[in-house]
């Protein structure tokens, strides 16, 4: 009931006014989101850096509706890689797009266009890109613009999801030398007919999953806040004898952060994936709706009394 408010809420404007007015609403965001501009993003870039932390920025804007809007959308990553460059931010900070809001679904070879501006931009700037899993209805195009992409910059990281039936082999195909591949667990809601339904099945084959790309010849990217899976990939990391900088966990900026320091001491390579944009409200809802136990932190935050 309370992921279904949540959901609910995600487009109330004055709800996102109250929660961004009162300093511990506004503590709330900042432990999710970077905050709405590129200026708040680089800040907190360099924070989690120094605290020897990578980050995957992501820029959260409307549903991408025109061409327009997707031009702007790489305007706005370019500008964000020239910005982390001249900040010497490059070597810590990738970025995560999803083609959607490049217009994929509007003009595919457009998006396409715009992708490869932003990893050209990247390239220069000196980091990479990874290329964001959305629902399955576009998973073929999505990987299609990939193995594209990477006839040029090779380091464009893939996303798979461990709940579709089809992951599995596209382990197989993307565990090869160089090949970055992103494995989370999947957030869409997906039919049967494609997808792992029940939590047991989708961690089974999550582990499936890492098993491939931890024997294989590419660097898997562990996203997961999943106590357990966690544990298994950091077992898998030994049993393949991975030495830091062959693999890394990645967790969303503010999700379980003593995890995050404690694989960090421990040796892994981790990487923070940090929304900033001004459509950070949405984005929060969506935390709050997978996990309602962060409701206390939100209650608390837009009480009167805080
Ligand atoms: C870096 C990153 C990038 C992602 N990119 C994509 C993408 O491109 N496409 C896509 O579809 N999905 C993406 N996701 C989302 C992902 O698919 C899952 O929906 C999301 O990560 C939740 O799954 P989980 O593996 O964390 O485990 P869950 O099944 O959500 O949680 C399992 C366990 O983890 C622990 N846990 C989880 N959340 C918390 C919390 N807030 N506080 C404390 N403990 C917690 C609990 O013990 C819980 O029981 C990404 C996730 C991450 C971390």
């Amino acid at each position: 009931m309370l992921r279904s408010l949540f959901l609910a809420v995600a487009g109330s404007a004055r709800l996102e006014r109250l929660v961004e007015s009162t300093p511990a609403g506004s503590g709330v965001v900042k432990r999710f989101v970077a905050g709405s501009g590129a200026e708040e993003a680089l800040a907190t870039t360099r924070e989690l850096a120094d605290d020897g932390l990578a980050v995957s920025l992501v820029h959260l804007g409307d549903t991408t509706e025109s061409l327009e809007q997707a031009q702007a959308v790489r305007e706005e990553y370019v500008a964000l890689l020239g910005r982390l460059h001249t900040a010497g931010l490059a070597p810590a900070a990738e970025v995560s797009v999803k083609l959607s809001a490049l217009g994929q679904r509007l003009d595919e070879k457009a998006a396409f266009q715009h992708a490869r501006a932003i990893c050209a931009a990247a390239a220069e700037a000196g980091t990479t890109v990874t290329l964001d899993a959305e629902d399955h209805a576009t998973t073929d195009a999505t990987l299609e613009t990939l193995l594209e992409l990477r006839r040029d910059f090779p380091s464009t990281g893939a996303v798979l999801q461990a709940y579709l039936r089809r992951t599995e082999g596209d382990c197989r195909e993307l565990a090869v030398s160089g090949s970055r591949v992103r494995l989370c667990k999947g957030a869409y809601p997906e039919p049967e007919s494609v997808a792992f339904q029940s939590p047991l099945d989708v961690d089974k084959s999550y582990v499936r999953c890492l098993n491939v790309l931890m024997s294989g010849e590419g660097y898997p990217m562990v996203a997961t806040h999943d106590p357990r899976l966690i544990a298994i990939a950091e077992d898998r990391a030994r049993w393949f004898d991975r030495s830091t900088g062959e693999y890394e966990f990645q967790l969303l900026h503010g999700v379980r952060p003593e995890e995050q320091a404690r694989l960090a001491a421990g040796g892994h390579a981790v990487r923070v994936y940090l929304p900033y944009g001004k459509q950070w409200f949405g984005y929060l809802m969506r935390r709050f709706a997978e996990r309602p136990g962060n409701v206390a932190h939100f209650a608390r935050a837009i009480s009167p009394r805080t």
